[in-house]
């Protein structure tokens, strides 16, 4: 391993859920976290670094074609999700990503499996494919509100048990992504209750903001403590060793980006994907292509002036 490499996944180690660990969110994780990163000034220029590193990255993935990455982004309201994706994203060949949000699922979507939405949306080999709200809402909003399943048509007999199954269901369905050339990233920000008050004043007092703020934002963050379980388990549940969850300081905005774009920069590092190799045939018949296409260069092109006679 370089030493880069080495630096990126010590970097991340303390956001990572270990399979098996019980999770208590609020004993476990800091909101307000940041390391030995102190200022935001300097934040920003990693941030420069880590983008970079993901376009290289995002670049021969795309040329490789053999894996996909999925990174699933999962939050409460005003944690920083769309401004994680792009911010993090900055810089990448949008050509090779796709992103999804999941709302309240239609009356199409509930005519399926609750894992049927998702499977639509996945990214192809070689693609970044970004769930803002995932899967994972299924076992979240759904399980603080339990009366939504009623309008998911389960077969009668189907709800004792509902929660550990699906948490099973979820982490067999990721498993077979995974063994088939698929990566999921997993990231979790997490927000304090004070800076979710304070993000939700700025929408209500910025203009421009003001479309971000709903009703239902105010009234989610009434089941505070509801969701806090919920996310509790749901990491200490689906957080395996083929597809980790990592809880992301979410407090400092430009720290959450920085820790986002090294949690994936590290998953495509393991991925380690390379540009295709070219034969040397290939070679050889590309090198005749060259020379005919030299033959065909302008008669009377004007000679290179620094060429001697
Ligand atoms: P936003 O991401 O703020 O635009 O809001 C999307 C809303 O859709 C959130 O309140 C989510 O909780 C809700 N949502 C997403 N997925 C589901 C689901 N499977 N069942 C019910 N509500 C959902
Ligand atoms: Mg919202």
């Amino acid at each position: 391993m370089t030493t880069r490499e080495q630096r990126i996944a010590d970097f991340i180690a303390p956001f990572r859920v270990e399979p098996g660990s019980k999770v208590n969110l609020a004993k476990d994780f800091e909101p307000d976290f940041k390391g030995t990163i102190q200022s935001k000034k300097r934040g920003r220029k990693l941030l420069v670094q880590g983008t970079e590193l993901l376009s290289e990255y995002q670049s021969r993935l795309y040329a490789q074609h053999t894996h996909g990455v999925l990174v699933v982004l999962q939050a409460l309201d005003a944690a920083g999700k769309d401004g994680t994706i792009r911010h993090v994203m900055t810089g990448v060949n949008p050509q090779g990503v796709s992103v999804n949000s999941f709302k309240v699922p239609s009356s199409e979507e509930l005519d399926h499996d609750y894992l049927w939405r998702y499977g639509q949306r996945l990214p192809a080999r070689g693609e970044i494919g970004i769930f803002n709200r995932s899967h994972y809402e299924e076992v979240l909003v759904v399980r603080v509100h339990p009366e939504l399943l009623d309008r998911q048509k389960l077969p009668r007999g189907t709800r004792k048990g509902l929660w550990k199954r699906r948490y099973h269901e979820i982490n067999a369905w990721e498993r077979t992504l995974s063994d088939n050339g698929f990566k999921i990233v997993k990231l979790f920000l997490n927000l304090s209750q004070e800076e979710q008050r304070i993000r939700f004043l700025r929408r209500i007092d910025l203009r421009d903001h003001n479309w971000k703020f709903s009703a239902a934002d105010i009234r989610e963050r009434e089941y505070w403590d509801a969701y806090q379980r919920a996310f509790s388990q749901m990491l200490s549940r689906t957080s395996t060793e083929w597809a980790p969850w990592y809880v992301i300081p979410a407090d400092r905005k430009w720290y959450a980006r920085i820790a986002a774009a090294a949690v994936l920069a590290n998953t495509l590092i393991e991925l380690d994907p390379r540009y295709p190799k070219v034969s040397k045939e290939a070679r050889e018949a590309l090198q005749e292509i060259k020379v005919t296409l030299e033959k065909q260069a302008p008669e009377g092109a004007a000679p290179d002036p620094f060429v001697a006679e």
